[in-house]
């Protein structure tokens, strides 16, 4: 349903409940524009101030990754102020694939909800969140799930909030069970779904995709997919170590990323348009520079709803 920010703001409508001393949003220093915007607007709405409530968690000093011991550390420390945590499953930034598990329920051991914004990591990793207990996600299907910008988005409720009727939502007609939805009945039933969430009609145009996609992950499968990723990336990697100028950022564990490599050079924008033009690779650069400075451990980092607006990405896909 929807695009990804959409869903976010819509999960959070539910999950995001401040009160007394918890009102705090966990996200990474490195999200995406996007989620940082999101969560700043949602302490507002809840008339909170977004440079006290959004904590951005950053990799210490001279380091690229966040490290999940100091992420664990943080929530032992200040759990109990924490409302939601919040955080990229792979970092569209870095390509750092989180440890999802041991995070969720750390996050969960303090008190606070648990939603993963899986933009990168949908298609692109084996996912277990049922399993690993988490409360929410949500993920867009227009980067490793190929359907093309715009397409439509997806989320994920856990099933012990689905039959809770005191957890608030926000809703429409299509969040209504399918069999009575045309009854018209002023009073909604919801279904013990995620579908509850839904509120339109989905654009079917847009679905196409998303179909023809979904159908070739059904039929591979994300085992083999993570098999053969895991392999190929690593060959890249191999490959591009001994590349003169160009840093790797993304982690060297295969265990701790995805198919994504990530590397700092000097002159992005020009090396992008050189392998368009002599080899017609597809590339895509971000301005390092953009994500600001960086504090130097797991701590609290102000942010702002009203921050100015930052150099636009090269890609409309994100
Ligand atoms: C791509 C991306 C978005 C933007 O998705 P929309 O569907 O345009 O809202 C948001 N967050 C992350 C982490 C992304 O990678």
């Amino acid at each position: 349903m929807n695009s990804l920010t959409v869903n976010l703001h819509l999960m959070m409508a539910s999950f995001y409940r401040p009160s007394g001393r918890r009102t705090r949003i966990v996200i990474e220093d490195a999200a995406f524009p996007s989620d940082s915007y999101a969560v700043a607007s949602q302490a507002v709405h809840h008339g909170l101030d977004p440079a006290r409530t959004v904590v951005r968690l950053a990799p210490r000093d001279g380091e690229e990754h966040l490290r999940t011991e100091d992420v664990l550390a943080f929530l032992e420390r200040e759990g109990d102020t924490v409302a939601l945590v919040m955080l990229g499953g792979v970092n569209y930034l870095t390509g750092q694939l989180m440890d999802m598990p041991a995070i969720t329920k750390a996050g969960r051991a303090a008190g606070a909800v648990v939603g993963w914004d899986l933009a990168h990591a949908a298609g692109n990793v084996p996912l277990r969140l049922h399993d690993w207990d988490v409360d929410f996600a949500a993920w867009c299907t227009y980067k490793y799930l190929n359907a093309g910008p715009g397409a439509v988005a997806g989320c994920f409720v856990h099933e012990r909030h689905v039959r809770d009727a005191s957890v608030p939502k926000l809703s429409g007609w299509w969040g209504t069970e399918p069999s009575v939805r045309f009854r018209m009945d002023p009073d909604i039933a919801p279904p013990a779904s995620a579908d509850a969430w839904q509120l339109s009609n989905p654009p079917i145009l847009a679905l196409a995709p998303v179909l023809a996609s979904l159908e070739i992950f059904d039929r591979v499968g994300m085992d083999a997919l993570r098999a053969k990723s895991e392999r190929l990336t690593g060959y890249l990697a191999s490959r591009l170590g001994s590349a003169p100028g160009a840093r790797p950022i993304t982690p060297a564990d295969p265990a701790a990323r995805g198919t994504q490599l990530s590397l700092r050079v000097a002159d992005a924008g020009g090396l992008v348009r050189r392998l368009a033009e002599a080899h017609g690779v597809v590339a895509d650069a971000r301005d390092p520079t953009s994500s600001g400075s960086r504090p130097s451990r797991c701590t609290a980092r102000s942010t702002t709803a009203t921050a100015p607006p930052r150099p636009s990405p090269t890609s409309p896909s994100g």
